[in-house]
């Protein structure tokens, strides 16, 4: 690897100035399970400086306020696993968080470095957007705010600037007649990266007739979206095996307008239809 420079920093203002200084010069560095990785390819582009970020405590931990859920971004997968007010107001999230890697890449990976990576199979990126999450990124140049789902152009690429570093992100907390569910499926049981998954929360009325419905699925579309022509099928009605599937296969075509027709799809096709299926039946479970 060739040799750069190295700026750790415990404070937001110089995070922000030093990226403001060498802008595409400089790579930001959290957890590093993604960046180093990348970093040690055989052609990678080397930036002059690594960011290290870790040392910023303001940037670390879990609260709520106001009905919000607020994330900071140096939460690791394991602090959220871990986190009581993941389990109770968001926990499709703390699903999610526990299928990421192994230990070792649980206890070091970031909520934030998993949003910013913009992988295709970011484990936390559908449960979040499932949740309605917010995030604010912070430059020289002040801070802006804006939903998630509008913050990613396509796989690796979001609406970033060099220069910003995500700062928080929050979201709703979920109401108590909320059920929800998150399910991967991978090559194999173990540290496996997403080939496909599904967020999903459903809200049931006092006579049990779905009330809301919010599908996401990961890894299948060209960006993350919720999938509104399968959700508004479930609204009003009674949980069903019937309605799951029909929902499952909705989301299945929504995926092919999208993708088209490719290598993938016979596999795609009718999988992503069950997995939605499974994680609506994981919403309605006692
Ligand atoms: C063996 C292995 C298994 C894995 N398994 C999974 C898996 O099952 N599911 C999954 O989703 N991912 C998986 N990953 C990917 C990775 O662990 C996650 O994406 C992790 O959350 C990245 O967080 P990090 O803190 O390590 O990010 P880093 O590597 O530090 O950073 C990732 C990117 O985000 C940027 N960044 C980080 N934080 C900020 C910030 N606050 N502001 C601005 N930019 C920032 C960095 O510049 C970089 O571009 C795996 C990785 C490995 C090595």
């Amino acid at each position: 690897m060739k040799p750069f420079e190295y700026i750790s920093t415990k404070s937001i203002n110089e995070a922000t100035q030093v990226l403001s200084e060498y802008k595409q010069d400089a790579r930001v560095l959290a957890g590093g399970t993604d960046v180093l990785i990348e970093l040690r390819r055989p052609h990678a582009k080397i930036p002059k400086a690594i960011l290290d970020i870790s040392y910023i405590e303001s940037l670390n931990g879990i609260s709520e306020s106001d009905g919000l859920i607020i994330l900071k971004p140096l939460s690791t997968h394991t602090q959220i696993l871990k986190s009581d007010l993941v389990r109770k107001y968001a926990q499709l999230l703390g699903i999610a968080a526990s299928q990421i890697g192994a230990p070792q890449i649980r206890n070091r990976g970031t909520v934030g470095g998993n949003v910013m990576n913009a992988a295709t199979c970011a484990d936390t990126v559908p449960p979040l957007i499932a949740l309605d999450a917010e995030i604010t990124l912070r430059s020289n140049g002040g801070s802006r705010t804006m939903k998630l789902v509008d913050f990613f152009i396509k796989p690796y690429k979001t609406k970033a600037e060099s220069d910003d570093v995500l700062i928080e992100i929050t979201f709703p907390k979920l109401p108590s007649n909320a059920q929800s569910a998150f399910i991967k499926l991978g090559r194999r049981n173990a540290l496996s990266i997403s080939r496909l998954s599904v967020a999903a929360i459903l809200m049931q009325d006092k006579k049990g007739l779905i009330s809301e419905a919010r599908i996401v699925p990961g890894a299948a579309l060209p960006t993350w979206m919720r999938v509104k022509e399968a959700e508004e099928m479930l609204i009003g009605e009674k949980p069903s095996l019937k309605l799951f599937t029909a929902a499952g296969q909705k989301v299945s075509e929504v995926m092919i307008s999208y993708t088209g027709r490719r290598w993938s799809t016979e596999y795609k096709e009718p999988v992503i239809g069950v997995l939605v299926r499974r994680a609506l039946e994981g919403c309605v479970k006692d």
